[in-house]
């Protein structure tokens, strides 16, 4: 017999694998509310205004379009440059010069989001601690992506209780590892995911005051923050106000000194409607002390940056060469042209605007207890709090499409479904 008989079945993806069933389903009422893919008032994936004119742009301009070589392993210089300016100047404008320093930050062009946190796992286990912390409840993806690149420890802290965010149960999680830890005397501290906003699935953020008693907690313990950034721009329709976890944790005079750095893992997909060009960044941001507190005028890379850019290489190097270049050229279009980026801004404002809609259009219609959060919550999702029970008779009888832990995106709701759509949730819910 073949050895590959050895191989298990693995359960199908629990977002992507309802969507291929939706199609398959011949009922005019149904609705598919898994993915999170932004679409219009009319149901419709649109392409952002902004985008579609760095698009007509790079289609003009014959350097751009006809150039199918490869990028380099980290991305082009340009992407690095105008991407950088816009996580580290603009959207955390109190840091200036010193922070766009590029001796101060390890910078990858990466396959979205998701590719942002394989490399940043896999540097991480190799290099740092295998083990992490990740938010329960969380995006799914995150446990599958550090298990598969080489985290031995995946613990859950306890991110949602009661229909509310567990900042006291979280904190003492927290503490009481890192003194168990401690007694034991041998682990480095572990990695912990932080969804910088619009946290997938609940929607629920802590507040300015929460985040940094959690930061304050995770500094001191010095745990090596991940911080994803997804949804930049799609909690407030705000891109730069977003940043403010970002801001908080690069915030010197609060955390001088992070002494095992901050990965930041950021994607365009659902900020600039660029989800199959997979385009995001990681970047590795390592403590001031790394070269002496001192800002390089020269900007010249000191030996610990250059060998983690060498290891952040050749970990792309033998993961997928290099990354695609279309979505990055649009991304720099977008960002080197003022108006363009000034147009990307409205853009984004105004999906969220209908996403504040929706939610507003739900809430009147729908009338159970539970709804004391609903206003409360942010981001494409609105987590229903349904059992799987309730989300697959939402499925089978009314043909209302929800992921498993009951989280329900905004994106698809329109006129023509919001009544079917509270009513099917109304009848469930009883
Ligand atoms: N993190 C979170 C919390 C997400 O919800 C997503 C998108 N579903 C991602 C990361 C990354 O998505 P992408 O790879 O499409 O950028």
């Amino acid at each position: 017999t073949s050895s590959l008989s050895r191989v298990p079945r693995a359960p199908p993806d629990r977002v992507l694998g309802l969507s291929e069933h939706f199609k398959k389903v011949k009922n005019g009422n149904k609705i598919d509310l898994t993915v999170g893919i932004y679409k219009d008032g009319w149901g419709k994936v649109t392409t952002f205004p902004s985008v579609a004119k760095a698009q007509k742009l790079i289609e003009s301009h014959l350097e751009l379009n006809k150039n199918l070589s490869y990028l380099p392993i980290t991305g082009s210089k340009e992407f690095q440059d105008n991407v950088m300016k816009f996580l580290f100047k603009e959207s955390c404008p109190q840091f200036g010069p010193f922070y766009l320093a590029h001796d101060r930050i390890s910078f990858v062009q990466t396959l979205s989001g998701t590719g942002a946190l394989a490399v940043a796992a896999k540097f991480l286990a190799l290099f740092i601690s295998r083990d992490i912390w990740i938010p329960d409840p969380s995006w799914a993806n995150h446990k599958n992506i550090f298990q598969n690149n080489g985290f031995e420890n995946i613990y859950r802290y306890s991110y949602y209780k009661d229909g509310q965010i567990d900042i006291d149960g979280w904190i003492e999680q927290l503490k009481t590892f890192a003194y168990n830890n401690q007694q034991e005397n041998n682990k480095n501290p572990p990695c912990i995911i932080l969804h910088a906003c619009c946290h997938n699935p609940t929607g629920l953020d802590p507040t300015k005051e929460q985040w940094e008693k959690i930061i304050d907690t995770i500094y001191e313990l010095k745990m090596v923050p991940i911080v994803d950034m997804a949804y930049q721009g799609l909690e407030s329709g705000n891109l730069l106000k977003d940043a403010y976890l970002l801001r908080l944790c690069l915030n010197v005079n609060k955390y001088p000194n992070w002494s095992n750095g901050i990965f930041l893992c950021q994607s365009f997909a659902k900020n600039m409607g660029l989800y199959g060009e997979r385009v995001g960044s990681l970047s590795v941001i390592t403590p001031a002390t790394a070269n002496n507190g001192k800002f390089n005028p020269l900007q010249q890379k000191n030996s610990l940056q250059q060998n983690i850019d060498s290891q952040l290489k050749k970990i792309v190097r033998g993961m997928y060469s290099s990354p695609p270049g279309y979505g990055s050229r649009v991304v720099n279009v977008v960002l080197s042209d003022f108006k363009l980026k000034q147009q990307w801004f409205k853009d984004v404002d105004f999906m969220v605007q209908r996403l504040h809609h929706v939610r507003q259009e739900m809430f009147d219609r729908l009338g159970w207890p539970d709804l004391v959060n609903f206003a409360q919550q942010h981001g494409m999702f609105y987590y229903t709090r349904f059992s799987p029970k309730q989300v697959e008779i939402l499925r089978n009888n009314y043909f209302v499409y929800l992921t498993g832990d009951g989280r329900l995106s905004l994106s698809g709701v329109n006129d023509s479904n919001v009544d079917y759509l509270c009513e099917s949730l109304e009848a469930v819910s009883k």
